[in-house]
């Protein structure tokens, strides 16, 4: 039987990086919707609270360990906005063109030296709702906001987000190279070789 860890997220293009970078040997990744859970208000004040605040909901509805994450882009110059709020940052959930347009508008007398950002990415697992000792990894990706969108790729920040050691953006990158180096898949890798043996048997 493998062990079933349950998914915080009924966000299905992470439901499939999460069981693809950790899909490996007897950890069954069971999706919260599968399981009639709907998604916990996130009234946390850092990545790391909401990622808790999304594990500790599964798990105390599923009775089953539980992952949760959340992620978002922080701005030097804009003391960490959008942060938390990056998927609503212009007000509607998840439009990105707005919220790029709202960043780039917040931006527009910074110069390109004062333009520094970084995505970040909390993971948490919980063995069980009361868990004291919580699985936690993080993965942040250095880069700096663009003047206008490049690329085509990617979602989200991705076509104003500049990566500068590749001197590309996170939208000109390919999706194999973007998960190998981004905030998620750094955070994924940290956590992969410690999950298995943290899990009860
Ligand atoms: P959440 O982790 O689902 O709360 O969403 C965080 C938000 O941060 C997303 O809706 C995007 O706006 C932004 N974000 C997180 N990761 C990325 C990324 O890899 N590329 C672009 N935007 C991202």
């Amino acid at each position: 039987m493998p062990k079933r860890l349950v998914i915080a997220s009924s966000n299905r293009g992470k439901l499939a990086e999460f069981s693809t970078l950790l899909g490996a040997g007897d950890i069954a990744f069971v999706p919260q919707g599968e399981l009639g859970v709907v998604d916990v208000e996130e009234t946390g004040l850092s990545f790391i609270e909401n990622a808790l605040l999304k594990a500790r909901h599964a798990a105390r509805a599923t009775g089953l360990p539980a992952l949760g994450d959340d992620s978002g882009l922080c701005v030097d110059v804009l003391r960490g906005a959008p942060g938390l709020y990056s998927a609503r940052y212009a007000g509607g959930h998840g439009d990105a063109a707005a919220n790029i347009a709202k960043l780039l508008d917040a931006l527009k007398d910074v110069p390109d030296h004062d333009r520094s950002a970084r995505f970040c990415c909390v993971l948490v697992v919980l063995r069980h709702a009361e868990d004291p000792q919580p699985l936690i990894a993080e993965g942040v990706w250095e880069g700096r906001i663009l003047a206008a969108p490049r690329g085509s790729g990617g979602f989200g920040y991705d076509p104003v987000f500049l990566d500068p050691e590749l001197g590309l953006n996170a939208a000109e990158l390919d999706p194999a190279l973007k998960n190998r180096i981004s905030h998620r898949g750094r955070a994924l890798a940290a956590l992969r070789d410690r999950i298995g043996s943290m899990l009860p048997k």
